[in-house]
Parts: C-alpha cells; sequence; structure tokens
C-alpha cells in the first residue's frame, strides 16, 4: 500500500494559539519571572476567572527530528520548562467520559492532546468533532487498540496505524485535522513497531507521569500519583483516559492542584507551513535529573526508565483489565 508523505497531508488542529518559539519563550519567561512578572494566562483569557489554570503557550514540534518522546520509555521528552505539563487523553472518544472532559477542560481554558483509538472515532464521530471543535490537539492509537504491537511484523503494525488514522481522520471529516502524533496502545512498542511509526512520519509519544487511572483507584489518588511524579520529574508528559469516571473526577481537582502548585499548561501542536518550529536545543529534550527530596511519594511508582520491558508488560495487564472493565468496547 503506498502511503503519501505523512508529513504533507497533516496539518495540525485548528483554532490554535500562535506558535511562540520555546527558547526565546523561555528566556522571556526567565527575565519577567527575575521581575516578578507572571506569564500565566490574565483572568480575561480565560472568561474572566482569575483561578483558571489556562494554557501558557503552544509549541510546534517535528517528528523528523524527534521521533519518540516520553522518558517512561525513551530518553527524550518534549522542550518543557520546569512546571510546565502537557496533559493528555488516550482511548477515546467516548460519550460518556469525554463531554465531561471536554467541558472541564474549557472551564480551565486548557488544551490537552487526545489519542483516539479508531473505532471508537468511527463509533462517536460527533464526539470526534467536538474535541476538534474545542481546539485540541488529536493524535491516534491505532484502529482497535490491540496489545500486541510488541509482537506485530512491521506490516501488520502498519496497518493498525493506518486504520487508526482513516477512522479518525474519516470521522473528523479530514485527515489535515490530524497531528502526526501517535502513541502505541499499553506502551507495546517494539523497533519493527517503530519502524512503521517512523516510515509515516509519525512522532512516538510515550509518556512522562502516569497516573493509574486505568486502576481501580479513587480520583483523590490518581490525583495524589499524577502530582506527586510530576513533582519528582518537575515537568512532562501527563497521561490519562477519557474512559473512565474516576478520571473525570480527578480532573477538577488536578487542575486546581497544578494551578495551586504553579504549574503551566503547554499545548503541542505538528510544525507545518502555517506552524514554524519551535526553536529549541537539544537539551531541552531531555529532562533534568530528578531531585531526590522530590522521588514519588507513592508506593507502587512506576520503575525507572532502566526496564521498560517490565513497564510495558505491568501496563499491558492493567491497561487491558481496565479496557474490559471501562466499558470502552473491549479497547
Ligand atoms: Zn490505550
Amino acid at each position: 500500500m503506498s502511503i503519501v508523505s505523512p508529513i504533507r497531508i497533516f496539518r495540525s488542529a485548528a483554532k490554535q494559539k500562535p506558535v511562540q518559539p520555546v527558547g526565546r519563550r523561555f528566556l522571556v519567561g526567565l527575565v519577567l519571572a527575575s521581575l516578578g512578572v507572571s506569564t500565566s494566562c490574565s483572568a480575561t483569557e480565560c472568561n474572566g476567572k482569575p483561578d483558571a489554570l489556562g494554557t501558557s503557550r503552544v509549541i510546534a514540534v517535528d517528528p523528523k527530528d524527534h521521533p519518540r518522546i516520553g522518558t517512561m520509555q525513551y530518553p527524550e521528552t518534549l522542550p518543557l520548562a520546569d512546571h510546565e505539563v502537557v496533559i493528555t487523553f488516550d482511548d477515546g472518544p467516548s460519550p460518556r467520559y469525554t463531554d465531561r472532559v471536554l467541558e472541564i477542560l474549557a472551564s480551565g481554558c486548557v488544551k490537552a492532546t487526545f489519542f483516539m483509538v479508531g473505532r471508537m472515532a468511527a463509533t462517536f464521530p460527533d464526539e470526534a468533532r467536538k474535541v476538534e471543535a474545542e481546539g485540541h490537539t488529536i493524535g491516534t492509537h491505532s484502529l482497535s487498540h490491540p496489545f500486541t504491537f510488541g509482537r506485530m511484523t512491521e506490516g501488520q503494525a502498519g496497518q493498525e496505524i493506518d486504520g487508526g488514522i482513516a477512522a479518525v481522520g474519516t470521522a473528523l471529516g479530514s485527515p489535515e485535522k490530524l497531528a502526526p502524533f501517535f502513541r502505541v496502545p499499553g506502551l507495546l512498542t517494539s523497533e519493527r513497531t517503530e519502524a512503521a511509526i517512523a516510515s509515516r512520519g509519525l512522532m512516538t509519544w510515550s509518556a512522562d507521569v502516569p497516573a493509574d487511572d486505568w486502576l481501580r483507584i479513587s480520583s483523590a489518588e490518581i490525583v495524589k500519583r499524577a502530582i506527586s511524579r510530576l513533582e519528582a520529574k518537575s515537568r512532562g508528559i501527563l497521561l490519562l483516559h477519557d474512559i473512565h469516571e474516576r478520571t473525570v473526577g480527578a480532573l477538577p481537582h488536578l487542575l486546581s492542584e497544578l494551578k495551586t502548585r504553579g504549574y503551566k499548561v503547554v499545548q503541542v501542536v505538528a510544525a507545518n507551513a502555517t506552524s514554524a518550529k519551535s526553536e529549541t536545543t537539544p537539551e531541552q529534550w531531555r529532562l533534568p535529573p530528578a531531585r531526590a527530596e522530590e522521588k514519588p511519594a507513592v508506593a507502587d511508582a512506576p520503575p525507572s526508565t532502566a526496564a521498560p520491558t517490565k513497564k510495558a508488560a505491568a501496563l499491558r495487564r492493567i491497561e487491558g483489565s481496565s479496557s474490559r472493565l471501562g466499558g470502552a468496547k473491549g479497547f
């Protein structure tokens, strides 16, 4: 099957804020911070709500430059400054939960990235379009969410990847509304799968901060784990799912806690003809070493990046059981 240059096909999601170069904004932020000036969104930028978390900036990335991100599995992650977070949701769209996630995010003027499952988007296309209409970034998460990417041939992986892109693109009315971002189900990747992803010009997204919202834990525990792990890394990509009641229950408290602790939300889009690639340095794509006093307080914090295989197996077990429990048609 011939693949027409995905980089040309894909465009970043519509209705995005102007893209700001990371390096310049970071330096400006440092200068403003030294002057005691906040660079976060003002109340007027979020419907007059002074307590809203908001979205502080948008960065544009090129998958060719950084094809794999997320320190749960890879050396690199997004070029975030201290106390910056990128919020992601997997496995939807689901009318039962995604609607409420969108309401909560809109209330706080927060923009996130949704990694949609093709069959979910095909079943609930209106929900997929709502996400896009709200200006969030949309990536894909395969056609049917199999947990077998680690064993697939490159061709098989490619079929699942292409099927997901086609289904979500159809639901949205155009593949141009998709970002070239892909997250492997269960993070169960392999060299063959990553070759299939890279050959399509896609960026593989792992994550930096899991919140364990696929487990049978309380919403309060989701907030606790997300915050403690984020504090340990000082920044990063937060992994959530818009197919669970407990995640919906956690979200308002999570956004409030992020605001209280001085975190700022960053939206990520794909660099293209209208969104120039953000200026970064190689060092910005690597997390600084975690400070000892800020290591996760939770007992079952995820293992270090030195053991991706074990971690992936654990994720497969828990995400698989969670999906069966989550009423998400087995995805
Ligand atoms: Zn998933």
